[in-house]
């Protein structure tokens, strides 16, 4: 596996790449299995695979968990090395943001409401840093997970609204045994607090079987979603969203399919979101 850290050693190395279909897994490290399916992805369908590691302080509000969020980059890189990765894109914070760096990759309604209204830093800061690492590796396939579901739908709009000639593909996402879905920030969570957070997948799974089982008032889904997640221990509903799957606008009142059904839960001093899609 080659490691790349500095631009123009990438930029080098990107020219005798050419021939190859280059498959690209941006990533923020603290690998876990959803993060090597993306990977194992990518190796089958492309002809060469590159990983990057940034923490992105860009997508970071100040009160946000940047400084303690999970660095183990010697374990990274001998994952990295054991699925046979190509190349490691391992930029640090001066790189990507020298202190003259003055532009910035907005979204429009797309990235304001969920993920964007709860966390106001965080899309400009995905866009921007998505935009650069795309112009760097310049890959012909890049693979996000269905995990982010906001963020994959966003990066697809970016994509198309940019004219990269990138073919965006998304991974299924991965869970531990409880059905947890895994997560770099699942760390924060003791074992106990993990047994709790397996009930927000379930709630999610029961809300659509009451779906496919003919239910289509959205208010009561919403107020009963609601309701089973605030019943887990410790925890506090950001929100609770059921979306068309074509551009997350909110549904007014009665189900329409493809949907996504989308949370984000405090428990405790954790942050985690899930997702289902209704097809
Ligand atoms: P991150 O390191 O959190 O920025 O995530 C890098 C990529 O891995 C993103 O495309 C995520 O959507 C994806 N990812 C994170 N967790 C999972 C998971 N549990 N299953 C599948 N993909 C995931």
């Amino acid at each position: 596996m080659k490691i790349f850290k500095t631009l123009k050693s990438f930029q080098n190395f990107r020219k005798t790449l050419d021939l190859h279909t280059i498959g690209f897994v941006p990533t923020m490290g603290a690998l876990h299995k959803g993060h090597l399916s993306l990977i194992k992805k990518s190796k089958a369908k492309c002809t060469f695979s590159i990983v990057s590691i940034f923490v992105n302080p860009a997508q970071f509000s100040p009160s946000e968990d940047f400084k303690k969020y999970p660095r183990l980059l010697n374990m990274d890189i001998k994952e990295l090395k054991k699925i046979n990765i190509d190349a490691l894109f391992l930029p640090n914070k001066d790189i990507m943001f020298p202190k003259t760096f003055s532009f910035n990759i907005r979204g429009n309604e797309i990235t304001k409401c969920y993920e964007g209204k709860a966390r106001p830093y965080f899309f400009d800061g995905v866009t921007t840093i998505i935009t650069k690492l795309f112009n760097i590796i310049q890959p012909t396939h890049a693979f996000f997970g269905c995990k982010d579901i906001q963020q994959l739908i966003i990066i697809e709009k970016l994509v198309e609204d940019l004219n990269y000639n990138i073919k965006i593909l998304s991974g299924k996402t991965i869970r531990n045994k409880l059905g947890v879905a895994l997560s770099s920030r699942n760390q924060y969570l003791s074992d106990a607090q993990l047994i709790e957070a397996s009930k927000i997948y379930q709630s999610l799974k029961d809300v659509k079987k009451i779906i496919d089982s003919g239910s289509v008032d959205i208010q009561y889904l919403k107020n009963y979603l609601t309701k089973r997640l605030k019943k887990i221990k410790s925890s506090k509903v950001e929100y609770v969203s059921i979306a068309k799957q074509s551009n997350l606008k909110e549904i007014p009142d009665v189900i329409q399919k493809p949907a996504i059904l989308s949370v984000a839960v405090w428990i405790k001093n954790t942050r985690l979101i899930d997702n289902i899609i209704i097809k």
